[in-house]
């Protein structure tokens, strides 16, 4: 049994704090959460002092296959598979010691996250989706997930399932990475994308839709996606907000995964046409959340060097300048990705039952969403995995 002491702890759910908790955690779980008081006899007790606890936080979106260059695209082309697994175990390791316990790979090669998650190494949980369905050199193509047609779609969801996928990820639209494609217009109709939802739902996966324009984020909406990724309302030169889209979100169950956040580089910039359309972007997260579209926050990290794998905390601050809460950014990263990745009965809150995967950090998240930053220790599974 160990018993961690710190000087308060958020839930992944509550605004109101634990003070002076003390988790207990046998076998990897969380066994009982105290406000105070002594630690059962016996037990090791690991004592955090000033630091505060969360939930250990949950990527819903990144590519451990890419590995933060300016170039991701042919860096990944230029590795063997097992170059490629070297360079996504060190991309998975930073998550872990940022404090990033899960992780949803929604885009590899070869399904090299999932061969990753089930090496169980040292490493965050990883979900992982496999090649994303893509249209012949669509979004992402060279990934290997290339299809088309309503049978094409069928056999490319069932293959995922077979070989063990945890999510189906659909490119709805084109996308920044790939020359040819544009992030405006839809790459598969509803009837394909209606499809690939029945049948991911059929094998019991979710299933996520990467969308940026308009006709795509409308089709995955109709066609029952549980989410959609980025929802940019990109338009062919710029991007607007559709108050009746999104209302239609809204009274959906579909939520969006707004992959958010970048850390700052000097010399460094965003992506030259998304660092252009960030303002029209910030108007459009602004007007998604007063029509309550269901949000979390996710970071599309590996695709740019300002998006390392270790960038979800930035991700947070992000959504809070956007005019969120710090309990909402908190939320967004721990038990609400939990909930949209389906592992929501198991992570993303500190409650008993829960596996004991805790983030310590010096200051209050509560009320400066920056000390998500500032990591003192990481629990994963209940194992002491990095300590400042
Ligand atoms: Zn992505």
């Amino acid at each position: 049994m160990l018993a961690i002491r710190a000087a308060r702890l958020f839930d992944g759910v509550s605004a109101a704090p634990v003070e002076q908790p003390v988790v207990l955690i046998d076998s990897g779980k969380i066994v009982s959460i105290q406000a105070s008081g002594p630690a059962p006899e016996g037990a090791e007790v690991i004592d955090l002092g000033e630091a505060h606890l969360v939930p250990g936080m949950i990527d819903a979106h990144l590519h451990l296959c890419f590995d933060a260059s300016f170039d991701p695209v042919g860096a990944l082309a230029a590795r063997s598979d097992d170059e490629a697994l070297a360079q996504m175990r060190e991309a998975a390791r930073s998550a872990l010691l940022a404090g990033i316990t899960t992780v949803r790979d929604l885009g590899d090669r070869d399904y090299l996250a999932i061969r990753l998650r089930d090496e169980h190494d040292d490493l965050p949980t990883i979900l992982a989706a496999g090649p994303p369905l893509t249209s012949p050199k669509g979004h992402c193509w060279f990934l290997g997930g290339e299809t088309e047609g309503v049978q094409g779609i069928r056999a490319a969801v069932q293959e995922r399932a077979a070989r063990g996928a945890d999510v189906i990820k659909v490119m709805a639209t084109g996308g920044e990475l790939t020359e040819g494609t544009y992030p405006h217009l839809p790459q598969f109709s509803l009837e394909e994308l209606k499809a690939a939802a029945d049948e991911a739902h059929r094998l019991g996966l979710p299933i996520t839709a990467h969308a940026h324009g308009v006709p795509g984020i409308v089709n995955a909406i109709d066609a029952g996606f549980d989410s959609i990724e980025h929802c940019s309302f990109m338009t062919e030169d710029s991007a607007e907000a559709d108050p009746v889209l999104l209302a239609k979100l809204a009274a959906s169950p579909t939520v969006v995964s707004a992959t958010l956040g970048h850390i700052p580089v000097p010399g460094l910039d965003p992506p030259p046409r998304i660092k252009m359309l960030l303002a029209k972007l910030t108007e459009i997260f602004q007007a998604a959340a007063e029509a309550r579209v269901k949000m979390i926050v996710s970071s599309d990290a590996g695709i740019a060097p300002v998006k390392p794998h270790n960038a979800l905390a930035y991700s947070a601050l992000h959504f809070t300048e956007l005019g969120r809460t710090n309990l909402e950014a908190l939320i967004g990263v721990t038990s609400g990705a939990a909930d949209l990745c389906r592992v929501g009965d198991r992570k993303g809150r500190l409650a008993p039952g829960y596996d004991a995967d805790i983030l310590a950090v010096q200051g209050d998240p509560l009320v400066d969403i920056t000390a998500l930053r500032n990591v003192v220790a990481v629990f994963k599974d209940g194992r002491l995995v990095h300590n400042q």
